[in-house]
């Protein structure tokens, strides 16, 4: 039986994949190019990590799993509040448990929004959790035990580290760095081991697993990693250094992906995606100056003017205190989203009547894409897309975005308050964009088959047909046979499910939220994702 390997880099552009290869830091996913099919993967309409994964492990996009951000807006009469995203926000069903329901066993390591965590028929292991919080983020849970007991696994390696995230609220400090990226070193490392282990004692049918630390690596160190800057950042020989250290930490997950393929033995298919591609950022956009100054938002006195060009503030829950939401119409609340939200009027509150909502946001659309840079008179805002089902009054998730913004140098909106509504960064970061990867590679796939661009909703019912099942109607994205041998399609013909899966539904409202030194250990780890400067 052949054995299918699915390994997610987070944020992976061939921007960078291409120039590592070439200068031999990558040769195996070299070789596996060479020998593979592979094309760009277009993202979700706001290309971010927790939209980015749930679409590629649900094969449905986000108006129909639900997942937009990391955090969600729940409405209250006291105004709007946050919450943190879970698996019970999933509102289709994985990869894993759809494998799982026809047969098939499955490993699957560090997904984000895995927990609390969906039985499967194999093991699961959810990424983005405090270490502290990962026995309940592990199935079965006998599996944290194997964990704790394996010599070269470090437990606390494979989670969030409050602390750490937390010393790094203010950014990372420049004498930090060689530590920083020693660190995630070892924890990718340990999930290789992790999985290495798991893979030798009871292999699955589907082993996957995702590494976070090439998006990290990048929104921290883009400007070291970008051939482009790269010359003028390694200068000094610490800047060169540096670069150096980025540069093995890929040749790492090189040696890691070469490791995990050889494991998994003969007759092997290996896909490897990102939810996302990369790309320099240059500047920092104040989303909600802009709503301010057009009419459509008030500031709360509290609302203190950004001096530092962050995105964020450093409590989700300071986030909603800063506007004064009985004299707001359109808003937006976290920096990841780049959406913004328009308050309805509900019993006589100040708000958009449901009969001019249409107009409303159309007019607002139309401001944003014509609004212009104060000094370059280049357009800022390149994507404001609308709500299609809200706007014909159709029925669409409670806390879907009513406009979602593309920005022109693909970053991330500030949400603070801001004496301009457009800045200029010191130093170029990194950033996400629209086209991430896709490679696939054995005995079925066409050896280097350059694909055109395919779909992030592609990727669930691929796993699905490499290991011969059905695959739901229900799955909105489709079968890349184009990368597929004429007679492995002959072989193994791409089947439907003729019956509808059972829906899934959202868990009851009063369930257990994690505290607010959880959240708080969240939002220090968005803010060294990138979501702050
Ligand atoms: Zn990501």
């Amino acid at each position: 039986m052949k054995k299918l390997l699915m390994i997610g880099l987070d944020g992976a552009t061939y921007a960078l994949l291409q120039p590592l290869i070439a200068d031999g830091y990558m040769p195996f996913l070299g070789k596996i190019m060479a020998e593979g099919a592979y094309g760009d993967l277009m993202s979700t309409p706001n290309p971010l990590t927790p939209p980015g994964w749930i679409s590629t492990v649900t094969g449905c996009s986000p108006d129909v799993h639900g997942i937009y951000d990391f955090l969600r807006p729940e409405s209250t009469d006291d105004g709007v509040f946050l919450k943190v995203n879970d698996s019970r926000d999933i509102l289709c069903d994985t990869v894993w448990t759809l494998a799982s329901r026809q047969g098939k066993r499955v490993t699957t390591l560090n997904f984000y929004g895995m927990s609390p965590p969906v039985q499967v028929d194999g093991y699961l292991i959810s990424g983005f959790i405090p270490w502290r919080h990962l026995r309940s983020a592990t199935y079965p849970e006998s599996l944290f035990d194997t964990v704790k007991s394996l010599p070269n696994v470090d437990i606390k390696k494979l989670g969030m580290d409050i602390g750490e995230e937390k010393k790094c609220i203010q950014g990372l400090p420049e004498e930090e760095y060689e530590d920083w990226i020693h660190l995630q070193s070892e924890r990718d490392a340990a999930w290789t081991e992790l999985l290495s282990h798991l893979m030798e004692q009871d292999p699955t049918d589907l082993t996957a697993i995702v590494y976070d630390g090439t998006d990290k690596i990048q929104h921290l160190f883009w400007r070291y990693l970008d051939p482009s800057l790269a010359e003028s950042t390694t200068a000094s020989p610490w800047g060169a250094h540096i670069r150096e250290l980025c540069l093995n930490y890929y040749r790492q997950i090189d040696q890691s992906i070469e490791q995990l393929v050889s494991l998994s033995g003969p007759n092997t298919h290996l896909v490897i995606t990102s939810d996302h591609g990369f790309g320099p950022t240059h500047e920092v956009v104040y989303l909600n100056e802009w709503l301010s100054r057009n009419g459509y938002l008030k500031w709360a006195s509290q609302a203190n003017v950004d001096n530092t060009s962050k995105l964020t503030a450093d409590r989700i829950k300071d986030h909603t205190l800063m506007i004064d939401w009985e004299h707001t119409l359109a808003y937006s609340l976290t920096p990841s989203s780049n959406a913004i939200y328009v308050k309805q009027s509900k019993d006589g509150s100040l708000g958009v009547a449901p009969e001019d909502y249409p107009d409303f946001c159309r007019t607002l659309q139309q401001k944003l894409l014509d609004y212009r840079h104060p000094i370059d008179e280049g357009q800022v805002f390149v994507k404001a897309d609308l709500n299609a089902c809200r706007l014909a009054g159709r029925p669409c998730l409670e806390h879907a975005p009513d406009i979602t913004l593309g920005l022109r140098d693909g970053g991330f909106v500030s949400i603070l308050r801001s004496t301009e509504v457009v800045k200029t960064r010191e130093k170029v970061d990194g950033t996400h964009r629209p086209n991430g990867v896709f490679i696939a590679w054995g005995p079925d796939i066409i050896p280097g088959k350059h694909l055109n661009p395919l779909s992030i909703l592609d990727v669930t019912p691929m796993l699905l047909y490499l290991m011969g099942l059905e695959i739901p109607k229900e799955i909105e994205g489709r079968v890349p046979v184009e990368a597929f041998r004429a007679e492995a399609l002959r072989a193994n013909p791409v089947r439907f499910s003729k019956m509808a899966q059972p829906a899934r539904h959202k868990s009851a409202a009063n369930r257990p939220e994690i505290s607010e030194d959880e959240k708080d250990a969240l939002m220090a780890q968005l803010k060294l994702l990138g979501y702050m400067d």
